[in-house]
């Protein structure tokens, strides 16, 4: 693969240490750097099924690396399920082709109260260190006029958690999707989460959640309509 030369001498960077040392700095803090997931330009230059290819070569060397014989019949698999797991399954949601088509509908009923999706299943992985979050989605909304089919509101979910995250991101990601498709700020966005990075490593404190969300609109500015929801999404 070429890239252009731009982007070898960043990655050149990157790897030289300072992109190591900043990794270091971080340690588990978590933080978040940007709203919008951090692509390289060109990020879609290759086809899904190159991608599993050169992944797989490089989980190989990893395992290689680790000591593992490759020859034995249980591991000798691993690199290409790897590779096809993380292109076409738990991150696919990089890739916008795969971003679902929401279907708008008129508001015909006349309902204009809130409406709340509550225990969205949720399946992301840490982009510090590639482990499971697992966890729920609530989501509401309140009609301007519009509405979409109940399980797309699951598929945007789904989208934004199939790619590294971090919580704080994929919150705001599916709360401005859903404001954009909805044509609405009046959306509220909910999430439970446990993660592996933190239960089954490091810490290793299997109990811990974290909790993030996000108000827009009325919820931001209602007291009320905030408690309504988080009425709703109680247990
Ligand atoms: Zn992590």
């Amino acid at each position: 693969m070429k890239l252009p030369e731009t982007l070898l001498n960043t990655a050149e960077l990157n790897g030289n240490g300072n992109g190591h040392a900043k990794a270091e700095a971080m340690g588990d803090a978590h933080v978040g750097t940007s709203k919008d997931t951090p692509l390289k330009a060109d990020a879609f230059q290759l086809s899904d099924e190159n991608k599993i290819e050169q992944i797989q070569e490089h989980f190989a060397a990893i395992m290689d690396i680790l000591g593992l014989d490759l020859s034995d019949d249980s591991l000798s698999g691993t690199p290409h399920r790897v590779a096809k797991m993380y292109v076409k399954e738990i991150f696919q949601g990089l890739h916008p082709d795969n971003k679902p088509e929401i279907k708008l509908f008129e508001n015909k009923y006349q309902y204009n109260e809130m409406l709340v999706e509550r225990n969205i299943t949720l399946h992301s992985h840490c982009e510090h260190h590639f482990v499971p979050i697992i966890g729920k989605a609530h989501v509401a909304y309140i009609s301007n006029g519009y509405v979409i089919g109940l399980s797309k509101i699951n598929r945007i979910v789904r989208y934004f958690a199939k790619r590294p995250q971090v919580q704080e991101r994929l919150t705001e990601q599916i709360a401005d999707e859903l404001k954009r498709v909805l044509k609405t700020e009046d959306v509220a966005v909910y999430i439970d989460a446990s993660h592996m990075c933190v239960s089954t490593r490091g810490i290793e404190d299997i109990n811990s959640a974290t909790v993030t969300s996000h108000y827009g609109g009325i919820f931001k500015s209602s007291d009320q309509k905030r408690n309504e929801f988080l009425q709703a999404i109680k247990d």
